[in-house]
């Protein structure tokens, strides 16, 4: 059999297409944060992750090309070797502070910084516990570490899942591992599919009580809950208690790279034996730039913080009042279900061709029953915007018989 047979095989995108109802891949032409240009029309963009609508900001625009004037447009060279710059520095310290942490570490993507650091850190005979629902860097983490230790020796480490956000489960997860083990718990601080926040305090107690370490993924987290936009720790009043959180700066930083912070020992490690650091190339000066000046609008505008939330608050009792079943968790994720793919994809399409893009889940991604049209929110989301979504979803929910 060729190895290529699946490929050829693949005809589900192409069936979709055809049906004009394919929601992925679509080129945006311009952007100015709530409203972009796709295929030649104005849309208003309700499933973006740009949660303080930073991207279109002109100090931040302005940052990223100032650092390509000073620095050039690339650091050809892993942070190890010729990759730092002093901007990586004083991102690292300013994050840190801003974290309230020792020390943090820049990775070039978000995705890296999770699948980067488990492997690390998690050794031979070590376990990583973690939340069924994680995100795929975590997945990708787990089963890298799990790879690693089994490289060269039959004994390799063990990873552990427990039932997504039940500390209950956690704890007899917990409690079936040998005692003197090293342990991690993983999780996201804020689920991207559904927006759920981490029941961090009974995390960190059954973490505490067995002796192990908590490492949390803030990406959807930072710049939407917390204090000032400072994360799920924050938001717990846990930040000494949490050992490590990680972040991304492709979504309220309106950039790209990723980011952990915690002790500053254990940072150092990470620096020196990551090879998802060590053997890539460090964020671009723009990459950076453009982060540090989001930092510098999120700690000076903390409102900005509010009025996402406040949107995303509107936008759940709006959908809700039209009959929709909505997640509700108080982040900036505001997941509508439908419970059916083809009805996902055609109301899709019909919200797009009213002028509202969405993002569209559908199984293998969530699980059957929960096929959703997820919307997330952004600070720059105007009232005539977040109004012209409800009236959509009104028109399009009733043409499908989703809502009376
Ligand atoms: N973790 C979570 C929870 C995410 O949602 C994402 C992005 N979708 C990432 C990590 C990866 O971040 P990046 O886009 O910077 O690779």
């Amino acid at each position: 059999m060729d190895l290529f047979e699946k490929c050829w095989n693949f005809t589900r995108a192409d069936e979709v297409k055809a049906q004009g109802c394919y929601p992925y891949f679509h080129a945006i032409e311009e952007s100015e944060g709530p409203v972009v240009q796709i295929e030649g029309r104005k849309v208003i963009m309700a499933g973006s992750n740009n949660y303080l609508g930073l991207t279109a900001h002109p100090k931040v625009k302005e940052a990223a090309i100032a650092a390509i004037k000073k620095y050039g447009t690339g650091c050809s060279g892993s942070r190890y070797l010729t990759g730092t710059l002093d901007l990586h520095v004083e991102l690292e310290q300013r994050l840190a502070k801003f974290m309230g942490k020792e020390s943090c570490l820049l990775f070039s993507t978000g995705y890296q910084t999770g699948q980067g650091i488990i492997p690390t850190l998690v050794g031979r005979g070590d376990y990583v516990v973690s939340d069924k629902d994680n995100h795929a860097s975590i997945v990708a983490g787990t089963l890298i570490a799990a790879g690693m230790a089994s490289y060269d020796s039959k004994e390799g480490n063990s990873i552990v899942r427990y039932k997504h956000n039940d500390m209950a489960h956690l704890e007899h997860v917990l409690s079936q591992l040998p005692e003197e083990s090293a342990k991690l718990i993983v999780s996201d601080g804020v689920f991207s599919t559904s927006g759920e926040i981490v029941n961090l305090p009974d995390m960190v107690k059954v973490a505490h009580k067995h002796n192990a370490r908590v490492m949390i993924d803030d990406a959807h987290a930072v710049g939407v809950i917390g204090q000032g936009g400072r994360g799920t720790a924050s938001h717990y009043g846990l930040v000494k208690e949490t050992d490590l959180t990680m972040g991304t700066f492709s979504k309220t930083f309106a950039s790209l790279g990723g980011f952990v912070v915690g002790e500053h020992k254990v940072i150092d490690y990470l620096k020196h034996s990551a090879p998802a650091l060590i053997f890539s190339a460090s964020p671009t000066p723009a990459s950076v730039a453009s982060a540090m000046a989001a930092l510098e609008i999120l700690e000076s505008e903390p409102d900005r913080v509010n009025k996402l939330i406040c949107n995303a608050r509107t936008m759940r009792s709006g959908l809700k009042a039209l009959g929709y079943r909505v997640s509700e968790h108080d982040s900036a994720v505001v997941s509508v279900i439908i419970g059916d793919t083809e009805k996902v994809l055609m109301m899709w399409k019909s919200l797009f061709e009213e002028g509202v893009f969405v993002n569209a889940f559908i199984r293998p991604g969530v699980p059957p029953g929960m096929e959703m049209l997820r919307t997330s929110y952004m600070a720059t989301h105007e009232k005539k915007h977040l109004d012209k979504i409800l009236e959509v979803f009104a028109s399009v929910g009733k043409k499908f018989g989703v809502i009376n």
